[in-house]
Parts: C-alpha cells; sequence; structure tokens
C-alpha cells in the first residue's frame, strides 16, 4: 500500500455507510484522517459501526448541510445524486467530493485496469481478472469496484507487484479525480440512469472519466462498432485499442467468420465460448485485447474463454441434466436484459419470468419472445401483464406459479430435450424477494433438488 499524506489529520465526512463506506472510513483511518459517518440509519447497534467508534470515528443521523462546517473532504455513496443538500453545500464551498474508488485507487502500487460500460462491465471485469491471474510471473490479479467489493478495501491487501482490476460504474466516475487506470475499457454506452445524470451529455462524461488521466503510455479499449464511441475515442490520450464483433477493428480483437482474433492471430471460434450471446462475444473480445496486451498466450484464453460458465445471476450456465440446460440469468431486472439473454440461445426456451411491477408493459420483447421462447411459466406482480404478450407472440403454454421453486418443477414438465430452461424474470425481486442474488440462488436450489445434480 502507498502510504499518501494527503488524508493526515484532514477532517473527511463518508456520506452513506454502505460496505463501500466501512472500506473508506478503515483506509481513511489508517491514513490518519478524522472520519466522521452520516447516514440516516441508527447504527450505533451495528457490529462494523461499532468497531469504528471504537477508532474514534463518529458517527450521526443528520443528513444536512451544516454537516460540512469544518470538513476538509466528502466522500459519497456512488448511489447520493449531487442534487443531495450536504453534497451540494460541500460543492460549493469548495470542499472536493470523490467516491471511495478514488480513494482506493490512490494507495494502489500495481497496475490498475478499469471497466465501464452500461452493460457487461461485471462479466468483462471477471474475465480480465481470470485471464491476467494466469501465465502471471509474480503478483496476483484481483478484482474491486462495482463488482460488490470496495475498492479501498482490496486495494490496502496488495503490492506494487499485483494488478487491480476495477468495475466502475458512471455514479463511481463521477467522484474520481486523480483516478488513472493503465488500461480502461469501455463497453458501451447505452441511455440510461437519465434520473441521476439528468442528461445523457452528462452520462456520456461520467463514462469518459475513464480515461481522462491517462496518456499515451496507456491504453484505451473501445468497442468499434458503434459510431459514438469511434468518435470519443479521440478524446482520449492514451492508445486506443479498438474491438469488433463485426470485424470492424482487425488492429484490435475482432471477429470474422465467427471466429475471434487478436490483430492477425486466431484465438477460437465464437460457438466454443461457455457463456452464449453476442453481447459475451463483445465482453469476451475487450478481455482479449487486455490479455494480448499482457501478452498471454493464446490457447490459455481460449481455455479461459471456453470453460468460463459465467458470473452468478447473469445468464450463468447452472447445469445440465437428461439433455435440458438450465441457465440463471436472475440479475435481468429489466426488458433489455432479458432480450439479451433471450438472442444468445439458438435452441428452444422454456422461459422463467415475473416480477415487480414497475408499470412497464411487454410488447418489446414480443419479437423475442416468437423467435425463441416455446413456453413461459410467470410468478410475481408482472406475471398477468406479462402474459398477454407471451400470448400476443404466440406462446401456447403460458402457466403460472406462486414461486420460483414451483415455477423451476412447471418449467421442468414443459420441456423436451435438447430445451434450455432459463429464469430471466425481466422484472426486479423486490415483490417476493430481498434481491436478485436470493432470488437467483433458490433457483438453483430448485434445479439441483429437481435433478440431484450439482451446480457446475
Ligand atoms: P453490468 O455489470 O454492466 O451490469 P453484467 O456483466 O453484470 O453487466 O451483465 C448484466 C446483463 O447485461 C447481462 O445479463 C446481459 O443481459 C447484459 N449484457 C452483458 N454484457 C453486455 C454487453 N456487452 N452488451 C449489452 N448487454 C450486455
Amino acid at each position: 500500500m502507498r502510504r499518501v499524506n494527503d488524508y493526515q489529520n484532514k477532517k473527511v465526512l463518508i456520506l452513506g455507510f454502505a460496505r463501500s463506506g466501512l472500506g473508506a472510513a478503515k483506509l481513511l483511518l489508517k491514513l490518519g484522517a478524522q472520519v466522521i459517518i452520516s447516514d440516516n440509519k441508527n447504527l450505533q447497534a451495528d457490529e462494523a459501526a461499532k468497531e469504528l467508534m471504537k477508532q474514534g470515528v463518529i458517527f450521526t443521523q443528520v443528513q444536512t448541510a451544516e454537516l460540512i462546517k469544518d470538513i476538509d473532504l466528502l466522500v459519497k455513496n456512488p448511489g447520493i445524486t449531487y442534487e443531495n443538500p450536504v453534497v451540494k453545500a460541500a460543492l460549493a464551498k469548495p470542499i472536493s467530493v470523490i467516491t471511495e474508488v478514488e480513494l482506493g485507487a490512490k494507495v494502489f502500487e500495481g497496475e490498475l485496469i478499469a471497466i465501464t460500460g452500461s452493460n457487461g462491465k461485471t462479466t468483462t471485469t471477471t474475465l480480465i481478472t481470470k485471464l491476467l491471474a494466469q501465465e502471471r510471473k509474480i503478483g496476483e490479479a484481483k478484482y474491486a469496484g462495482n463488482i460488490g467489493i470496495p475498492v479501498s478495501e482490496v486495494a490496502p491487501t496488495l503490492t506494487h507487484n499485483d494488478t487491480l482490476v476495477t468495475e466502475v460504474s458512471s455514479f463511481q466516475l463521477m467522484g474520481t479525480h486523480d483516478f488513472h487506470p493503465h488500461y480502461a475499457v469501455l463497453n458501451n454506452i447505452f441511455a440510461s440512469h437519465l434520473d441521476y445524470h439528468k442528461t445523457r451529455a452528462n452520462y456520456v462524461a461520467a463514462k469518459m472519466r475513464i480515461t481522462i488521466n491517462q496518456d499515451q503510455n496507456d491504453f484505451f479499449i473501445v468497442n468499434w462498432d458503434s459510431s459514438e464511441l469511434r468518435a470519443l475515442a479521440k478524446q482520449s490520450k492514451a492508445q486506443v485499442i479498438p474491438f469488433s464483433r463485426c470485424g470492424n477493428a482487425t488492429t484490435g480483437a475482432y471477429v470474422k467468420d465467427d471466429v475471434m482474433y487478436w490483430q492477425n492471430e486466431k484465438i477460437m471460434t465464437t460457438s466454443e465460448m461457455g457463456i452464449p450471446g453476442d453481447h459475451n462475444v463483445e465482453n469476451a473480445l475487450a478481455a482479449i485485447a487486455v490479455a494480448k496486451l499482457h501478452g498471454r498466450s493464446n490457447e490459455m484464453i481460449a481455455q479461459v474463454l471456453r470453460s468460463f460458465s459465467g458470473v452468478r445471476h447473469r445468464t450463468q450456465f447452472v447445469l445440465e441434466a437428461n439433455k435440458r440446460q438450465f441457465y440463471n440469468d436472475s440479475k435481468a431486472t429489466d426488458i433489455e436484459a432479458t432480450q439479451m439473454a433471450l438472442k444468445g440461445f439458438n435452441r428452444p426456451v422454456v422461459l422463467i419470468a415475473g416480477g415487480l411491477d414497475r408499470g412497464d408493459t411487454y410488447e418489446r420483447l414480443e419479437a423475442d419472445l416468437k423467435q425463441h421462447v416455446k413456453a413461459v411459466v410467470l410468478c410475481g406482480e408482472t406475471k398477468a401483464i406479462f402474459a398477454r404478450s407471451a400470448k400476443k407472440a404466440g406462446i401456447e403454454k403460458i402457466e403460472f406459479a406462486d414461486d420460483i421453486q414451483a415455477a423451476v418443477t412447471k418449467a421442468y414438465a414443459l420441456t423436451t430435450p435438447g430445451d434450455i430452461v432459463l429464469l430471466s424474470p425481466a422484472a426486479a425481486s423486490w415483490d417476493q424477494y430481498p434481491s436478485f442474488e436470493v432470488r437467483g440462488d433458490l433457483y438453483i436450489e430448485a434445479i439441483e433438488k429437481l435433478t440431484g445434480k450439482k451446480e457446475v
């Protein structure tokens, strides 16, 4: 860990005490800062909070502008918007407002890699970490960030020999100033999070912060199939490395006639990939680019891409039993994600869907239902509205289930050998389950019980 003096005896306010707030607080204490944590929950009985209190951290439920009176720095939870009165007051003063990613990256001495995009961040981050963990002469490769483990928690455990692969969201990037990855990946930009960023231009600008501090010794790995991204790449001072599923980037990683290449080296065919779908080919191309820039062997890369069964809950291959394959895409909490998952299959799908009703209708999904789905089993609040679209798409077998376990049994009964059973709800889980993770775990458990086999 690099000893930085920037925070010595500084008074730092952490706004929002989730896992990232805890990581930031622990790191700041190590760096000699005085820490105050503001959260609207009462944390007096929280074990982690109690531990910090023993070390002098002050907790408050106050969430007004007076908090910033004698503060030197504000570390805010990425989900808190810039409309928040405390954040507004800090910026007006001005007091620097950062996210914990900035803090963690500051103390990291090794090679920093960062991945952003609207979709595919976690998959690409996981793949890059797996590839860079192989054929190393020294050190290790770890991931952190938006993937679920704060950068400020992982960075202090690593040395200058290690590689830190960070998944960074636009919210996190907004709170960075000196963040300087040696390799930055930009997967794609779809219009999203407009509630937070207000305009698409703001969202794009937040994403582009990933390369803002890069120079000619660094690499900016960009999806070349998007004209918008190609134009944005011109803003980067780094060496731009393109990747393209449509054969547009022969100087980088690309697909030609269903084969993935790095420049003129053949890596493998797309059909050999362990995870389905064009979107995953794009994620793999980005990962191949980073691995090849590190001199990794084509054989090892192909081996890792073949055996990778996906990130848990993201079109994850669960197991095969009686010639039926089961996939878990519980993370698909909107229509676009389910659409993407369905497009990845060229065998008949029995789809399990439904969940929290946010007033969405499912017309946008009808073409994909028609093309890929032979039967649906629906649960949750959206079941009736989803059933209407399934019917319009011409699906004859539409069944309902009370919970995910019952849905698995019903779905299996609708299959014949060669079929896919896919949970891809196109809705959030909160009508019935505390999180998409719990929903996915219960799904896997039910499959294991039904088939007597274990998840791969
Ligand atoms: P993120 O971390 O950005 O949310 P994930 O890797 O967790 O992305 O994937 C979440 C979902 O997004 C997947 O289940 C899939 O439906 C979709 N997805 C993944 N990669 C891509 C991509 N490259 N382009 C478009 N959609 C994608």
